[in-house]
């Protein structure tokens, strides 16, 4: 082996929306192994490169090739497999290598910095006077919950822990440190054993889901566990959690989202101690780069994170969870367009391990995979507490006068409820006071300067704002082009429905959440702690309530202003709702009480409605499936998109034109169907017009067949700054 001439050249992926990779240079016998960090020379500076493979020889000619700078790393930054991971994504996606490779890397990684040693900063409790310990409970609650925790933790917190507690954990550590309560040292953490965690014991129905899938967990398998909300779905993955952790493995478990929350943090601590650690947007670089760090180096054995956790890498990885496997979330829809779910899937089969997906409302996809044989499928249809979920009952608000968006008769409803001591959640997916601004004597509207939609009022901020750029003007005091003092606003918001309970309910406290108030003002724990008192109240939200949650007090739950995606134009707005509909149903009475749903529309009549009053989800997902399949429409048909945008609508269009060129040949021999280009549905957003060019084939090889042809092609057409293009495969959206 050693006489062998070392190889002198080598090929980098860099992170640049191009679809090639590079060749260099390399010191022969000295260089780094496949998946480090290069300094790369490039153009006039200097990029990041990640070294894939080396060769004897390359293509560019001797006095072109550059030589590589100095190797970042001691030891690859990527393992061999998430190499081969990001080349299935790259080919599937149709996304150039370079960037699906740092992609998979922490985003502290994706530039020149060293990978530092994990020295992780801890706070330990110290032992305090029984006098100072009760007047921190008695005047300063938050701090009190974050020494409690801490006491408890025997380890001690780590930065990243305490801010899943509390995001202002800053300022109240500082504080409990000047009262000598604490104290912080460096630790390598060490696994603790947690075996004197409360374990629960399952249902018939959970045991026997639990035992199927763990008889079928020594080889690749996907499994489906469609389970009613409430049905203990999570009992069933801390199980097979445990399970692959007794056999030293570890675990990736995706959840849409963890930074509002520390529920579920707190029942994973509960449960595997500090075996485990948490990433998700809210952290800041260096923090889910130490969490990828320890992953990596296996001193935890959970990564519980959002949708890009599931790139964290280990040897020893032997499960993948995925909850609420149905949420949008999962599908990344800017930079790299991925689906989370999918290449999770793609991952289990590559490492021969079990994946398992759980949600109450399943995607169609997924149960149609189960149909096909393609998955496992398991069903939790009750609920350990014996009380079922409610079933949604429509409350007709056509022709009514509504008070704050509220018909008498739901207010009625909530009256009951508050007055029986229940907690009632309304749901109503829309921020601000109220969606439409316009005068009455001329017509103007206020919309957005930059993109194709309404301003909405926000009546606290005293002005109008664009949900979709961020554009805010104050509210003008007269028309802006009749001059007519009196503007009139219309639709409802959560702020609007926000002041109108409280004046309907003085003696009961109304917390609202929605990025609004999260955004002004630090008190979300305190609302929640609120409602984790259990004491009557009403808690008003839009989609950040809708998921996850599990407040055993709320007896009551309501939807409200539905009713737009009746008359959508994407062709998903009704698997949407009806998803929409059952998890935020499924929030009402977890505890010991029936609960109640209620959904207000004025279309009581509608289909839609009369299935969500009637059938249950898999009876609904079932008939909207075979419509789909009518239309040839997803998950009967695969949808490639290819995306332009441009400062004039005509560029865009353009651009997708000879991106059709090149298609062209291609989807004629292989019978694929080619939409457009046509502007897409909201063609103006922040300043840009888009447009789009959709492909759908019920066929999906003949898809890929056409696609392989052809993108050779469309991977020359350059993607500017001015004219951008960019595909999305498996498209959520036509
Ligand atoms: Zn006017
Ligand atoms: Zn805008």
């Amino acid at each position: 082996m050693s006489d062998k001439p070392a190889k002198r050249f080598a090929s980098f992926a860099i992170a640049i929306p191009i679809y090639r990779i590079f060749d260099y240079a390399i010191e022969p016998g000295k260089s780094g192994a496949a998946g480090s960090r290069y300094r790369l020379p490039f153009g006039q500076g200097y990029k990041t490169g990640l070294l894939l493979e080396k060769h004897d020889s390359t293509s560019v000619p001797g006095n072109r090739i550059k030589a590589a700078g100095e190797c970042l790393d001691d030891e690859p930054v990527l393992s061999e497999h998430m190499i081969r991971l990001a080349r299935w994504i790259a080919n599937y996606y149709l996304q150039p290598l370079g960037e699906v490779l740092f992609q998979c890397l922490p985003g502290y990684l994706r530039g020149s910095k060293a990978v530092k040693p994990d020295r992780v900063k801890y706070w330990q409790a110290k032992s305090i006077d029984a006098g100072v310990r009760d007047k921190i409970e008695r005047r300063s609650p938050r701090q009190f919950e974050l020494l409690v925790a801490i006491e408890r933790s025997e380890a001690g917190l780590n930065a990243v822990q305490l801010k899943a507690i509390n995001q202002g954990w800053h300022g109240l550590i500082r504080a409990l440190e000047e009262k000598d309560a604490i104290k912080w040292g460096w630790l390598t953490p060490t696994r603790i054993d947690h075996s004197d965690a409360i374990i629960p014991d399952l249902s018939a129905e959970q045991e026997q889901s639990y035992s199927q899938i763990k008889s079928r967990s020594d080889r690749f398998s996907v499994h489906l566990l469609d389970g009613i909300t409430g049905s203990g779905k999570t009992e069933v993955y801390f199980r097979l959690i445990q399970d692959a952790l007794s056999r030293k493995q570890q675990v990736i478990y995706l959840v849409p989202e963890i930074g509002l929350t520390s529920q579920l943090v707190d029942r994973v601590r509960k449960r595997f101690g500090e075996q485990f650690t948490i990433s998700h947007s809210a952290l800041t670089e260096r923090q889910r780069y130490h969490a990828w760090d320890r992953f990596r180096r296996g001193d935890v054995g959970i990564m519980l994170g959002t949708r890009s956790s599931l790139f964290s890498q280990n040897d020893r990885l032997g499960l993948i969870v995925i909850d609420e496997e149905h949420d949008h979330s999962y599908k990344q829809e800017d930079g790299i367009r991925y689906h989370a779910r999918d290449v999770a899937i793609k991952r289990a089969q590559m490492l021969d391990i079990p994946i398992l997906l759980g949600s109450a409302t399943p995607s169609l996809e997924s149960l149609n995979n189960c149909a096909r044989e393609h998955y496992f499928y398991y069903q939790l249809s009750q609920r350990p507490t014996g009380f079922a979920p409610p079933r949604i009952q429509l409350i007709d608000s056509k022709n009514l006068q509504l008070d704050s968006g509220c018909s008498p008769a739901l207010l009625q409803r909530i009256d009951y409820h508050l007055g029986q001591k229940g907690q009632v959640l309304l749901y109503l997916n829309r921020r601000g006071f109220a969606p439409v601004v316009m005068c009455h004597e001329c017509g103007w509207q206020a919309n957005c300067a930059h993109c194709d939609s309404r301003l909405t009022l926000h009546q606290f901020l005293n002005r109008l704002l664009c949900h979709h750029c961020g554009y805010a003007q104050a509210l003008p005091g007269c028309c802006g082009e009749c001059g007519n003092p009196d503007i009139k606003h219309y639709g409802i918001g959560t702020e609007q429905l926000e002041q109108g309970l409280k004046k309907r309910f003085p003696d009961y406290p109304v917390l609202r959440i929605d990025r609004d108030v999260i955004a002004s003002r630090d008190d979300l724990d305190q609302r929640l702690a609120t409602l984790r008192l259990g004491e009557p109240c009403l808690l008003i939200g839009t989609q950040m309530i809708a998921k996850g949650h599990d407040y055993p007090g709320i007896t009551m739950s309501a939807i409200l202003d539905t009713d737009q995606a009746l008359f959508s134009a994407s062709y998903r707005a009704s698997e949407r709702l009806v998803q929409t509909a059952f998890q935020v149903s499924g929030r009402s009475g977890r505890g010991d009480r029936q609960g109640e749903a209620y959904l207000q529309t004025s279309f009581c009549d509608h289909p839609l409605m009369q299935s969500i009053a009637n059938q249950s989800y898999r009876e609904i997902a079932e008939s909207i499936t075979r419509e789909r399949k009518m239309l040839g429409f997803p998950p009967y048909a695969r949808v490639v998109m290819f995306r332009a945008d441009a400062l004039s609508l005509d560029q865009a269009i353009e651009k997708l034109n000879a991106i059709k060129q090149c298609l062209q040949a291609s989807v004629a021999r292989h019978r694929v169907k080619c939409i457009g280009p046509i502007p897409a549905l909201m063609t103006r957003r922040i300043g840009r017009y888009r447009g789009q060019l959709c492909l759908l084939s019920q066929d999906i090889r003949e898809l890929r067949n056409a696609l392989r042809e052809a993108m050779p092609e469309i991977e020359l057409i350059k993607s500017t700054a001015v004219v951008k293009w960019v595909v999305d495969v498996d498209a959520l959206d036509l």
